[in-house]
Parts: C-alpha cells; structure tokens; sequence
C-alpha cells in the first residue's frame, strides 16, 4: 500500500465517525445546523475553504473547496447529513446517538447512511491538503437528501459543477453507475353510494378499484423485456388501499397508492402515458369506472457509463484498497445522484463504507474498516483524477 494510504489513521477516522454520529441530524422534521457548523469547522481546520448556503431557512449545506490554479481538473465529493428518524427507540439494542463500538462497528443512526461516508470525506480532505492537491476538490455536504434532494439540486443552482462526481451512500465500497427512479402515484376511484341491500342501485368503488389493482399488477409482467443490464427491470407496487365506511353502505370511494420504480430511459411522461393508457381500457369496457390519479412524489433514475474512464479509474482504486473488483453494480434506492447527472451533466458514481442494508434500521451500524477504507479510496481517486 502506498505511503498516502498509511497517513490515513484509524483513530482519526472513529472518532469523526463517532462525534457524526453524535449530532442528531433527523429529517423530518430537518436541522442540519449544528452538524453543518462541525463539519465546517473541520474543513477549515484542515485549510479549506468554506461556504454555507441555504436551500431555504435553517437548511443548510456545507461546501468545503481545495484548489490550486490548475482549475481543468475537478472532482465533487458529495455526502448528505440529515438523517431518517430513530423511530422506536426501544428496538435498539443500542443508544442511537451513543456511537457504541462494539465489534469493530460503530452503532448509531445515521452510521451507515451516511455519518460514516462523511467521516471518511473529511479524512480524506485532510490527507490530500497533507500531501497537496492539484486540480479543484470541492467536498459537498448537503442538507436535505432524505425528504427532498434540495440540498444537492441548490448547490447545482448556485453552479457548483465538476468534471466528476461521487456521491459517498452506502455501497459496501463498491462502484455503483446506476441507480432506480420513483413515482408515487394516487389512483381516486370514485362509485355512487347506495343501502347495502340494494346493491345494484349504487356503484361499488372498491370492486371498480380492485379491477385497477389486478390490472397494474398484469403491467409487471410487461416489465420482462425492459431490463437494464444493471438495475434489472422496473417495478410496480399497489402499496395502498383504502375505502368504505361499515358493510351495510355501498362504498362510493376507494383510493389506491402505487409505487412504480423506473429504470434508466424510462421518464415520467412515458409512465403517465403507459397509466392513461391502462386507464381508457378500463374506461372502455366499463362506462361506471370513473377513476382520477395524481403523482404524490418522482424522482429521476439515472446513469453513468460502467465503460467510462471515470469508473474504471474508481474500480482500480477500490481493488488497491480492498484487494477486490467487485465490477460496476446498481443502488437500488434513489439519491441525489440524479441531479448531478441529469442536471449537472455531471458523470457521477455511488461509492461509500456502509451497507444499504443497514440503512433506516433500528441499530444501525457501520463497518470501522470500511470507513478507514473508504477515505482510502476517495484519497486515491482524487488524487488520480486531480494530478
Ligand atoms: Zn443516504
């Protein structure tokens, strides 16, 4: 291993982990303040230069930028630092803002998603001012990833660009190009009430919705010819259904909630169309099925090429670092990748210490060697794409 790596120490790297871990940071409700101020102050303890914007009030970002005037060369870190709630505290075995070790891991919430990924970012920041960076870093650590992505698509407004990106989510320290999108929709189905002992008098809105839920679930298997080489085939989910009052009433309202997972070339007018499509059959065979819908959230899937130099480079770095390839694979959840592909046009991969697994657990944790490992890798990865 080479001298750079040996600078990364252990130590360093748990105790950032741990005092991470130790800010709550839960979105919802979302206060990203106090750590943005800790991390801040690392950065400039380390010699960077610092920046807070807000997204909107009391929402902060942090973005922390090493540059010399070599400035063709730039690479983007990007980490989140809100946090999913702990929920049931009585399900952890560990105190979730405790930072526990146990094991060779470290317990708290948000450890694997990602305080962990962030630790690794700031140690090593450190070690590239150590040994001097060329080109243009810029460490990003964004409020908001869990609810709405703002965080990421504000800095991309203000014009914080680069050449690359990695975003630091859980991969277990694999090279991940690729990753799902995410439409939520809501399908109202609307009957005609009536006394329960005359039925045909009225119109049942929970047959009518049944009929729809059978329906979209049929689409799956349309789904056979539209694999992704890497995330598979999309998916579809009637997660929700809800309607009726007592069993003497004709329910005349019965509403579903679907999720549908989108992968790479798939946009959301083309699911709208494939939905209004399914919908005017229905509509045809029946002239009492009278259904609206409206899409509750969409997030973007997207891309970057496993062939590009980019993860070909990041590939080479992980199997110094770990003594495996583990090839290019997918993330199967979204993140703020998507707004740096495809708003920023930036070629972008997911790598960080963690397990998605672990992600939004109760006794969330996260791999110490993986953490050390990881700011490893990303010293290595800048230094290759900077110099
Ligand atoms: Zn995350």
């Amino acid at each position: 291993m080479s001298d750079i790596l040996r600078r990364i120490d252990t130590n360093k790297v748990i105790d950032l982990t741990r005092e991470l871990i130790r800010i709550p940071s839960e979105n919802p409700p979302g206060n990203e303040n106090e750590i943005s101020e800790f991390i801040k102050e690392q950065l400039t303890k380390i010699g960077f230069s610092t920046k807070i914007h807000e997204f909107s009030k009391g929402r902060p970002s942090v973005i922390g930028i090493a540059s010399n005037d070599n400035k063709s060369k730039s690479l983007i870190i990007n980490g989140h630092t809100d946090t999913v709630p702990v929920g049931d505290d009585s399900l952890w075995r560990h105190e979730p803002y405790g930072a526990t070790i146990e094991d060779g891991r470290i317990y708290g919430r948000g450890a694997s998603d990602m305080k962990g990924g962030l630790a690794a970012m700031l140690v090593a920041a450190e070690t590239l001012m150590e040994v001097g960076v060329d080109g243009r870093l810029v460490l990003e650590f964004v409020a908001d990833e869990e609810v709405t992505g703002y965080g990421t698509k504000d800095l991309l407004d203000r014009g914080y660009k680069a050449e690359y990106a990695i975003i630091g989510e859980p991969t277990e320290l694999k090279v991940q190009t690729a990753h799902k999108g995410v439409m939520n929709l809501k399908f109202m189905v609307k009957g005609r009430p009536a006394h329960a002992s005359m039925p045909k008098t009225g119109v049942n809105a929970i047959c009518k919705a049944s009929r729809l839920c059978l329906t979209l679930q049929d689409v799956q298997t349309q789904f056979n010819n539209r694999r992704h080489p890497i995330l598979g085939e999309p998916t579809l989910n009637v997660g929700v259904i809800r309607g009726g009052v007592k069993s003497n009433i004709v329910p005349d309202y019965c509403e579903l909630i679907v999720e549908r997972r989108l992968i790479p070339g798939e946009t959301k007018a083309q699911v709208l169309y494939e939905v209004d499509g399914i919908l005017d059959k229905l509509r045809e065979g029946d002239p009492l099925f009278n259904v609206t819908y409206e899409v509750l959230h969409h997030a973007e899937p997207s891309e970057t090429s496993p062939e590009s130099s980019f993860v070909k480079v990041a590939r080479e770095c992980v199997k110094e670092v770990t003594g495996s390839d583990f090839g290019a694979s997918g993330f199967p959840a979204t993140c703020d990748m998507r707004f740096l592909v495809n708003q920023g046009n930036i070629p972008s991969i997911i790598l960080g210490p963690g397990s998605l697994h672990q992600a939004h657990t109760s006794d969330e944790y996260v791999e110490i060697d993986q953490v050390v490992k990881a700011a490893q890798i990303y010293t290595l990865i800048a230094l290759k794409l900077l110099t």
